[in-house]
């Protein structure tokens, strides 16, 4: 039984979708955070115009009860991806399989690491099925005349799950644009591959206020081109944090996680808006994480240097349980 001034509550997963008004604890999409103030929190939901469902928690509905709870709302599974970037060989990837088969995971975190293209096979197979292999790139459609690239299905074909989509490197150093980040994201989910879309900003244009113009920008393409968005997870990546060691403060991650979820309820739907699982990256770390995690919507993290160490990588996938209970 909880007591008046703390909470615990469970972890829930399941896949299921929104439906407006019908409570159910095996039915979740996100971890979202409801104050309970006696009946206020229905209307607020109504407000917000997000279709949540409300954990019973014994004694929230109470005169008395007052606090902020986390609570479970849909698929709630926390998510959290490695992006390996363009490092390793054989050996050193032998060796960081091996230290992340041999690390405790928490079962409710959906994880997800992306190897170097030419390594994935290798990973597929030494791996523990627990973890899904990620491509970093692919091809913008099916395969043929297109020198050095990778297409969707060879990718599907050798076990790959996952790509990573409009990463900060391929946008501003490859000089990927967002349509064309689009119609990839479009190519890959119709050949089964599941999408983590990634959008930030530059310093500069965090500095000069523009941070949501462009944000809504990158996501105005995914919007465009995708067909559904129950196998994507988007990424919030700050350009200005990745690999700089300059993580964003957890209210600056929430705010545009928030920011995000509100935009994606006004241009899709929302169910959509309160399903999908929105997580951040840029300077995650094992000392950092659980600060993050706690923020209500923040569903995870993409890790890139961190990654590459397999007991810090677990460190920031255990950390979701910090959602678990209220500060
Ligand atoms: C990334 O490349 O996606 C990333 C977040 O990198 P890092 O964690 O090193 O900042």
């Amino acid at each position: 039984m909880a007591s008046k001034s703390s909470y615990a509550v469970g972890w829930r997963s399941g896949t299921s979708s929104v439906r407006s008004s019908h409570i159910s604890c095996g039915q979740f999409s996100g971890l979202r955070k409801v104050e309970f103030c006696g009946g206020s929190e229905k209307k607020k939901q109504q407000q917000n115009g997000f279709a949540f469902l409300l954990h019973q928690v014994a004694g929230a509905g109470s005169a008395t009860s007052k606090r902020g709870v986390v609570v479970m709302v849909g698929t709630g599974k926390f998510f959290v991806g490695g992006n390996w970037k363009c490092n390793g060989t054989q050996e050193s990837i032998a060796k960081l399989v091996s230290d992340l088969n041999a690390t405790t995971l928490e079962d409710d975190v959906d994880i997800v690491v992306a190897p170097p293209a030419i390594y994935i096979q290798q990973v597929v197979k030494s791996l523990a099925p627990r973890i899904q292999v990620s491509a970093q790139n692919a091809w913008v459609g099916g395969g043929g005349a297109f020198t050095g690239e990778v297409s969707a299905e060879q990718l599907k074909d050798i076990g790959t799950k996952w790509l990573i989509t409009g990463h900060s490197e391929r946008r501003h150093i490859l000089g990927e644009k967002s349509d064309f980040i689009g119609k990839k994201s479009a190519y890959a989910l119709s050949k089964n591959l599941n999408v983590i879309a990634c959008v930030g900003e530059k310093l500069e244009e965090r500095e000069s206020n523009h941070t949501f113009d462009v944000i809504f920008e990158q996501l105005q393409a995914f919007v465009d081109e995708l067909p559904s968005w129950s196998n994507v997870v988007v990424a919030y990546e700050p350009v200005w944090a990745i690999g700089t060691g300059k993580v964003a403060t957890p209210q600056q991650a929430q705010e545009v996680h928030s920011a995000i979820r509100k935009w994606l309820g006004e241009k899709l739907s929302t169910e959509v808006a309160a399903q999908i699982r929105i997580i951040y990256g840029g300077s995650v770390t094992g000392a950092n994480s659980s600060e993050l995690a706690k923020q209500e919507d923040i569903d995870g993290f993409l890790v890139g240097g961190a990654s590459l160490k397999g007991p810090e990588f677990a460190t920031i996938v255990n950390s979701g349980t910090s959602k678990k209970v209220v500060a």
